[in-house]
């Protein structure tokens, strides 16, 4: 049994097993140059009563559901009131929920207040995943993100401050050659000022949709890197990410070169030889017909 979604509908790969409710249709912001997720959306949010009705469909299906994400691109924009309306039935109808998630912008985390997020999470919201992509501002501005290293490091310890779980995502490859070095070194610290729970590492790959407005919206020739410097990124940025916290990195995105993970930093040399044996055996790379975003 599924819903009538309306597609695309995306939800992150570790959500594959759980329930989807469309709250929200698109994403409010839709300008980030290299996602081609949401183009042919224009962002809504959907009416309480057809949000209640799939709900009830559901129960009926699969009363014992555990987990539960909220799509589409960013179920947090909508009110605190709305989605505690959506969370109290779903706890209502699903006695057995251990998780419900969304994906949030750290746009939708600024503008939320710390009571809207503890309220929030009081209601059941327990997890955000949230594309942060870059820790460096140059890189962050080129691709229209919307957001710099500092907001997206408050934003993200203001949520964990709160005690949601994250699980945050990076772009290899998204500062190009010229970038390289900034863009990692920057992630790198992003990422260890805020220590989120799950670090997903993907590799940048363009769509055909959004690669003319990619290239035109940064501003100056753009150098894709590749397979061994993809590499070279991942082994600074295994090299530089140093969490206070454990966090559980992984680089096993379908647009990946190659399946790599650990916990960081604990399996920091672990990952580090995986790396090296790799940058001496590039045969070993994923094909590239076999990647994708
Ligand atoms: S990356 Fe996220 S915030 Fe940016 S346009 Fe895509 S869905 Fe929206």
């Amino acid at each position: 049994m599924e819903l009538a979604y309306d597609y695309p509908l995306y939800r992150p790969p570790s959500e594959a097993n759980s329930l989807i409710f469309q709250v929200t249709l698109g994403c409010s912001f839709n300008k980030c140059s290299f996602c081609n997720m949401y183009r042919t959306k224009e962002y809504s949010e959907r009416k309480w009563e057809d949000i209640r009705t799939e709900i009830d469909m559901m129960a009926k299906f699969y009363p014992d559901t555990r987990r539960i994400f909220l799509a589409d691109g960013d179920a947090l924009n909508m009110s605190k009131d709305g989605l505690v309306q959506i969370l109290q039935y779903l706890y209502q109808k699903f006695p057995n929920i251990e998780r419900v998630s969304c994906y949030a912008m750290p746009k939708n985390l600024l503008q939320k207040n710390d009571e809207e997020l503890k309220a929030l999470r009081a209601a059941g919201l327990h997890m955000f995943y949230v594309g942060i992509e870059s820790g460096n501002d140059t890189v962050l501005k080129k691709v229209t993100k919307g957001a710099t290293g500092k907001s997206i490091v408050h934003a993200c310890n203001k949520a964990k401050k709160h005690g949601y779980i994250l699980s945050c995502m990076v772009i290899l490859g998204l500062g190009g050659k010229k970038y390289t070095k900034e863009h990692i070194a920057d992630t790198a610290k992003v990422l260890g000022e805020i220590a989120p729970d799950y670090v997903g590492a993907l590799t940048l790959y363009l769509e055909d949709g959004v690669h003319e407005e990619f290239m035109s919206k940064y501003g100056e020739s753009f150098d894709f890197i590749d397979d061994v410097e993809v590499l070279d990124e991942l082994e600074r940025l295994i090299k530089d990410f140093d969490p206070k916290t454990p966090v559980l990195f992984r680089a096993n995105h379908a647009s990946n070169v190659y399946s790599i993970g650990g916990t960081m930093p604990d399996d920091r040399k672990k990952i580090l030889s995986l790396i090296e044996g790799l940058k001496q055996h590039p045969e070993m790379l994923k094909p590239k017909f076999l990647r994708r975003f």
